[in-house]
């Protein structure tokens, strides 16, 4: 059986007076039949060591360490404390760039310092309404998937670019349709996320589909009031 996971990726939100939500999501953790997961911006990563949640980072460079300024790698996501890692999120491949090969190499490198990778995927509106959804998606797996995924290191989360940070979420039949064809490609145990405008409103809705085991949150996982809510309704 998949396991089952609540991820919030805060993205570049939060300054050191998030640290209570952090605290409050740890606690309502506790005693849930399900993964919780926080990825709150680097800078926030060593300090919410403390507020007794699982960290993950959101980005990691392919490389250990070295001349890039401003990056940040998996080595040093896991010094401070996350044993996570989103990689492929739609932001990141459409502001920098980021194809599937540097999807493929950053997996790579969550997994060498011992992260589980959150690789997401996700078909734009464009490609959606041209009925190109599932050949975008297993394109992208095939892209950025390294070699040796496995149910242990790596979790998928289906993301349609279209729905993210747009209130707009996918309707289940079709979230149930790219899912069915994800387990199908992928196996019976690898974790499949879904993110997209994911909030206590439909995640029950979104979490009775069969190859759903949780939701990659934005938005609705900055408040522990919004995402206690869908970490209950999983567990
Ligand atoms: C995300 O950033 O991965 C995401 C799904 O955002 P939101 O829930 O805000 O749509």
């Amino acid at each position: 059986m998949p396991r089952k996971i609540a991820a919030g990726n805060w993205k570049m939100n939060g300054l050191s007076d998030a640290m209570p939500e952090a605290i409050a999501i740890g606690a309502a953790s506790e005693g849930l039949d399900c993964a919780t997961v926080i990825c709150p911006p680097a800078t926030l990563l060593a300090r919410m060591g403390d507020a007794g949640v699982t960290l993950g980072g959101q980005y990691c460079h392919p490389a250990g360490s070295g001349a890039h300024t401003g990056d940040v790698s998996a080595p040093m996501l896991a010094d401070a404390g996350a044993t996570w890692c989103i990689t492929g999120h739609s932001e990141r491949r459409a502001d920098h760039r980021e194809t599937d090969a540097d999807v493929r190499a950053q997996t790579e490198a969550a997994w060498d310092a011992g992260l589980t990778a959150i690789l997401c995927i996700g078909e734009t509106l464009e490609e959606r309404e041209a009925g190109a959804t599932l050949d975008r998606l297993m394109a992208q797996l095939d892209g950025s998937v390294p070699e040796g995924a496995n149910a242990e290191n790596t979790v998928i989360a289906y993301e349609p670019v279209w729905a993210i940070g747009t209130g707009k979420t996918a309707t289940p039949d079709q979230v149930a349709e790219v899912h069915n064809a994800l387990r199908e490609r992928l196996g019976p145990d690898m974790a499949l996320l879904y993110g997209g405008s994911v909030k206590a409103a439909n995640a029950a809705e979104l979490f009775a589909l069969a190859n759903v085991n949780g939701a990659l949150v934005g938005g609705a996982s900055l408040k522990a009031d919004d995402f206690v809510p869908i970490m209950r309704a999983l567990s």
